[in-house]
């Protein structure tokens, strides 16, 4: 079995793997019902998701959805990051609340940052760039994970619901981690469940852009989420294969099973701890289950519970590194930030590794390999925008058409172009936080 870890090696070649032993359901088959997908969707940049269902159909219904993810502040603002940052920018024009954080209390935990440090590259290399490339400040959230209480708070209330030996074998953990990087964990569950408490206007569907690696997190909160529900609901067929649908109370009191019986119409047989529904016609139980379980959730409410909606998450696969290798922080040719200098940018674009064949000859007879090019990655994930110019670049590279001397030219150009561009939007993005009534203390 693959294994995916967020803090381990990661290099999974073979994504359909993933499908297969991680469940991670693929993005493709729910393409045609987005409207405008995002160009990460429509070129298979984003792999898979878990539970976006309820997302695309708060997004189509134009009910209340979130949209959250964080960045650890250990070193500087690459192209991987951008793509997270991108994909939180779309849910939020798609109508999503919009959570951003500062994942410090990981960063000095896992990776020792000191605290001035999380600070100062949380700002200045993440929170700067997210509004540059478009965050609404006015309608988002932005926070440091060591500032937020309410955030603190709810991961001590999730640690009520897993052990020690859960997190060691999802995570690895030996007995040399030091607590906080376990207690880390736990702030990250509270950052994807954070969008639902009652503060932010209670439980909703609320999808978490990630990496593939993330995956771990994401099933750890989802499987908290539902330890921390009062009630199950779920549809279940008789010996005679009719459905019907069973509520069960976890930990509960009888007092709110039974407020939930006042409030559900028809034929119901209420036992201490559960109770069932009958009758409702086949074609009708999804729709059924929804109305149930949104009464269920404003009885947990109402008695003192979360009633959490299961987070749901999109993956986007791995960037490859300029040299072909893992992107990786501690070697700066293998990506390009988005606070370098655009020269320097456009320079490394022109090192980079390519698909190309050893001669221009062999190139024009054979062809290159835009699959395993790292410009034609640039091009076609950040560099332009338009379908049919990423298809027409990658046939003429297949036929021989296209040589890698002049792709890296227009590569580098277009990358300089963005950078400039985008560091001038960064000193826009600075006055709009320092002139904000939340953030301005940041710059102190
Ligand atoms: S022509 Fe362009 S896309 Fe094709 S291998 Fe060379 S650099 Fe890559």
């Amino acid at each position: 079995m693959a294994e995916i870890n967020p803090w381990g090696v990661t290099d999974i070649k073979d994504y359909t793997r993933l499908f297969d032993d991680f469940g991670i359901s693929r993005f493709t088959d729910m393409l045609n019902q987005i409207e405008k997908p995002h160009l990460y969707m429509r070129r298979g940049i984003i792999v898979g998701h878990r539970g976006y269902e309820d997302v695309l159909r708060a997004m189509i219904e134009r009910s209340p959805f979130a949209v959250m993810s964080g960045f650890m502040p250990s070193g500087k603002i690459h192209l991987g990051g951008k793509m997270v940052m991108d994909e939180i920018i779309w849910h939020q024009r798609m109508g999503g609340d919009a959570f951003a954080c500062i994942a410090d209390m990981e960063s000095h935990s896992v990776r020792g940052v000191p605290w001035r440090d999380c600070k100062d590259i949380g700002l200045n290399e993440y929170i700067v760039s997210l509004v540059a490339l478009g965050f609404d400040v006015e309608k988002g959230h932005i926070y440091f994970q060591s500032e937020n209480k309410r955030l603190r708070d709810l991961a001590f209330e999730l640690g009520t619901a897993v052990n020690f030996s859960e997190i060691s074998a999802i995570y690895g953990f030996q007995g040399d981690v030091n607590i906080a990087h376990m207690i880390s964990v736990l702030v990250q569950n509270a950052d994807i469940l954070q969008p639902q408490l009652h503060e932010y206007d209670g439980p909703k569907p609320a999808v978490i852009p990630v990496g593939v690696d993330q995956d771990p997190h994401i099933r750890l909160t989802r499987d908290i989420a539902s330890r921390m529900r009062m009630f199950l609901v779920e549809k279940r067929l008789h010996t005679d294969q009719k459905p019907y649908i069973s509520i069960r109370a976890k930990k509960a009191d009888s007092g709110a099973l039974e407020e939930i019986a006042r409030r559900i119409d028809g034929q119901k047989k209420v036992y201490e701890l559960h109770m069932d529904l009958f009758e409702i016609e086949e074609s009708e139980i999804d729709s059924a289950m929804r109305k149930i379980e949104e009464i269920v959730r404003d009885v947990e409410i109402e008695y003192g519970g979360y009633g959490f909606f299961l987070p749901a998450a999109t993956y986007h696969r791995f960037v490859q590194g300029l040299n072909g290798g893992k992107m990786s922080s501690s070697v700066p040719e293998s990506y390009i930030a988005l606070t370098e200098s655009p020269e320097e940018a456009a320079e490394k674009v022109k090192r980079a590794k390519t698909g190309g064949r050893v001669t221009v000859e062999e190139q024009q007879k054979l062809g290159g390999s835009p699959e395993e090019c790292t410009i034609y990655e640039l091009l076609m994930a950040h560099l332009i925008e338009d379908d049919a110019q990423v298809k027409e670049i990658f046939e003429e590279c297949k036929r021989g058409e296209r040589l890698c001397k002049a792709c890296k030219a227009q590569a580098a150009e277009l990358m300089f172009s963005f950078l400039k561009r985008h560091q001038e939007e960064r000193e826009n993005a600075k006055e709009v936080l320092m002139k904000h009534e939340l953030y301005k203390q940041w710059f102190r």
